[in-house]
């Protein structure tokens, strides 16, 4: 079995042969480590082998984490980034704890979001979740949505609006896989074409970021070939 720094090691080697592969630039893939599941001493000592971007989807679970961490998180400049479904009874400890936030699918989520945003912080991160498969159980708007909402998110000056996001259908078929990170890509070339200047594509978890590099990805979302597999949530 290999043991966490080897598996971090490795996936940063893979990161950086695919990124040639697929004729990216060096390090224009960030890996998101997500961290859901997993106790702040695993993730202290994945931070203290140089990991700086740490990913949490559950706010009841990272706010431990976050404080506990707090020594760490300043010294070294690690973002917390929230990449769970968003309540609006949560955007308050949201905004006031995490560098990115990667779920906005709607203006009030986005507006209280900005509201709540304290002015000792820096602005907010953020990036909308695209719906890409139209699967009806899943957050995230569709792609015609699309430029409304980010023009109204462009308009709050407490927030940045740095990209798209998406967790597509599952598929273990290459090709299938790229299909819909190609669509979330054309659409992010699109709203920039309109001058928006997003700069990132948050797609590609540990079964599909070959893919997701592959369409452009610059933040991939990464837990279980990172930490290994999860305990069941109980
Ligand atoms: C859990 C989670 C991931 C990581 O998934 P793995 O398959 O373990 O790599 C990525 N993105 C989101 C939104 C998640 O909830």
């Amino acid at each position: 079995m290999e043991n966490p720094d080897q598996r971090f090691q490795q996936l940063r080697a893979h990161i950086a042969d695919a990124e040639q592969r697929y004729s990216r630039t060096p390090g224009s893939v960030h890996l998101l480590a997500v961290s859901k599941t997993h106790s702040a001493e695993k993730i202290r000592a994945l931070i203290n082998a140089g990991q700086l971007y740490i990913g949490e989807s559950y706010l009841q679970e990272a706010l431990p984490k976050i404080s506990q961490l707090a020594d760490l998180t300043s010294v070294r400049g690690v973002q917390w980034h929230f990449i769970g479904p968003i309540q609006s009874n949560k955007t308050k400890d949201i905004a006031e704890n995490f560098s990115w936030v990667h779920t906005v699918d709607r203006d009030k989520i986005a507006q209280r979001l900005n509201n709540q945003r304290p002015e000792n912080m820096p602005v907010l991160n953020v990036c909308l979740q695209v719906n890409i498969d139209g699967e009806p159980s899943k957050s995230g708007i569709t792609i015609p949505e699309l430029p409304e909402l980010a023009k109204n998110v462009m308009s709050l000056p407490r927030l940045k609006l740095r990209g798209l996001m998406t967790i597509p259908a599952r598929s273990q078929n290459f090709e299938k896989q790229r299909l819909p990170f190609k669509q979330l890509r054309l659409a992010f070339e699109e709203l920039n074409k309109n001058g928006m200047g997003l700069d990132t594509l948050s797609m590609g978890m540990s079964n599909d970021m070959e893919a997701a590099i592959a369409e452009g990805a610059t933040i991939i979302r990464i837990g279980t070939a990172l930490f290994g597999t999860r305990p069941p949530i109980t």
